[in-house]
């Protein structure tokens, strides 16, 4: 009787975690307004620096009368060598020092344990990385589920290749590995494999051995993309976790009319952005971003440069804040003149911009991308076709989807992945002359009007798929119902297994 009535009362509280980059904490500020709009109530734990981001998108949530709590701990930074407000992992300065960066993080879980033991938490969703939280979810007994933020298809493929070892064989002579047990043939080269696989980054070996093992026992999987994009890999992948998968997104689709507000504050003037878009005809626009984490070297920077201002294009570039560019990029910038050459056509972004907002403009043709899983998701659902420039990480996973599954893509062919923090080794392996072809295929006459028409049909297509997944009665808002309702069972089944043991 008294679990009955507890039962009707119960409501979800989650406690989320994310990992500190603007790639893990913007989908997770995302997933936490979805979790209030379902009915949860939601604990958000960051930082100084990143409370400062993230404030204006709970803001508007808690405007509508649902509940984000913010809790803010602090980073030890100092202690680890950090610089003073290193609270994000784009913000460290040398690849020597992630590993502290992982380690000061990880420091959050003694005022995590300090806080679930004054709130009553139901449920803990933490980002992958934060492998630390195994420990405190098996101490107060807490189902954990892992936010891992990339695609079903890319753990089933890193799942492949772990299992089978195939990239152990390659021989010099062919470097060329197929992924077994794959719907599609995915083929990739030894040097693109993603760093935990990755020769090129066994520093930070120990780190994926805890992360991989943390994510065994957690109780399930969140993931941010839909089941109509890669139903093949959904399926295989909740295969492989004995169903405890949920596709919930995209869910940057989450956030209606405050996309200018994503991240951190915008560098341009969002109205003279605007402006800029309105002065250009539909579908005519390169943007290019990198992502928030990757630095070009010099001679790669001007290979890009040279081929945006020899390709006639508009574009809008994001490139780095000023002050974390190398002085050799900022002094050839200064010197080249590229931006006073360009301004007519060019609009540069120093530092962060509207990039969901910038998308949702009909001037945008083509999205020029490193293939970060959230940027290849919303450049999908704003139906903008791609050209692939991966780095590292799943982004070379991303890059078969986009290019070779769904056809919406056109890939730049660059081979190698490029460890964080290490691009200076690199030099300029995509050259401008593949830039302004890509570019041309894409929005020119490079490729026909029939391709470019395909692609762009395609993703079109796609966008309106996403668009209903998150609709109401579409398969991620039902699978957004289906994990809460999993929740509910779980935590009432260890209520009521502790009110029969007590
Ligand atoms: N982003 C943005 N403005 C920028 C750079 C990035 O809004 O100037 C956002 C982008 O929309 C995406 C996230 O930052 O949501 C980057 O995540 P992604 O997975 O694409 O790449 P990462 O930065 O993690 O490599």
């Amino acid at each position: 009787m008294a679990l009955e009535s507890h039962n009707k009362q119960h409501q979800l509280h989650f406690l989320l975690v994310p990992f500190l980059c603007p790639g893990h904490l913007i989908p997770m500020v995302d997933i936490a307004r979805l979790l209030v709009n379902h009915g949860a109530f939601v604990t958000f734990v960051t930082t100084p620096v990143n409370t400062a981001r993230i404030k204006p998108l709970i803001d508007t949530v808690n405007a509508s009368k649902l509940r984000i709590q913010v809790v803010q701990f602090e980073i030890p930074a100092l202690e680890f060598g950090l610089p003073e407000g290193c609270e994000s992992l784009e913000l460290v300065p040398s690849r020597a020092l992630i590993r502290n960066f992982m380690v000061a993080l990880s420091k959050l879980q003694t005022p995590i344990e300090e806080l679930i033991e004054s709130t009553p938490i139901s449920c803990i969703l933490v980002d992958k990385f934060n492998y630390w939280m195994e420990n405190v979810a098996m101490k107060f007994q807490i189902p954990r589920l892992i936010f891992d933020g990339t695609s079903c298809m890319n753990l089933v493929v890193l799942h492949n290749l772990f299992k089978s070892k195939v990239y152990e064989n390659v021989q010099v002579s062919n470097p060329i590995i197929v992924v077994p047990n794959l719907p599609h043939r995915i083929e990739l080269t030894k040097s693109q494999l993603p760093l935990e696989l990755n020769p090129e980054a066994h520093d930070l070996r120990d780190f994926d051995e805890k992360i991989r093992t943390s994510q065994e026992s957690a109780y399930g999987v969140v993931i941010n993309s839909f089941e109509e994009l890669e139903q093949d890999y959904v399926k295989e992948y909740k295969n492989l976790k004995g169903n405890k998968v949920w596709c919930i997104g995209p869910v940057s689709l989450s956030c209606n009319n405050d996309v200018g507000q994503r991240g951190n504050k915008s560098k341009i003037d969002i109205d003279s952005c605007m402006k800029f878009l309105d002065s250009w005809p539909p579908k005519s626009v390169v943007y290019v971003c990198l992502g928030s984490l990757n630095n070009l070297a010099l001679a790669q920077f001007q290979e890009l440069a040279l081929a945006l201002e020899s390709c006639n294009f508009p574009f809008i570039w994001v490139m780095k804040e000023d002050d974390s560019m190398g002085e050799d990029l900022k002094n050839w910038l200064l010197e080249s003149e590229f931006e006073e050459r360009t301004k007519e056509r060019g609009l540069i972004v120093h530092g962060w911009a509207p990039q969901v907002l910038i998308f949702s403009h009909n001037a945008i043709g083509v999205f020029l991308t490193h293939c970060g899983w959230n940027s290849t998701l919303e450049a999908i659902c704003a139906g903008v076709p791609m050209i692939t420039w991966p780095m590292f990480a799943d982004q070379f996973f991303n890059e078969k989807l986009v290019v070779q599954i769904l056809c919406v893509g056109e890939k730049l062919g660059n081979e190698i992945a490029i460890p964080l923090g290490k691009q200076e080794n690199y030099g300029a392996s995509v050259k401008r002359e593949r830039i302004v072809e890509a570019i041309e295929k894409v929005i020119g006459d490079g490729d026909g009007e029939e391709k470019k028409e395909e692609r762009r049909e395609s993703v079109r297509k796609l966008a309106e798929l996403a668009k209903k997944s998150m609709e109401l009665g579409g398969s991620s808002y039902l699978n957004m119902k289906m994990l809460l309702e999993d929740m509910e069972r779980v935590t009432i089944n260890s209520m009521s297994t502790n009110i029969i043991s007590s």
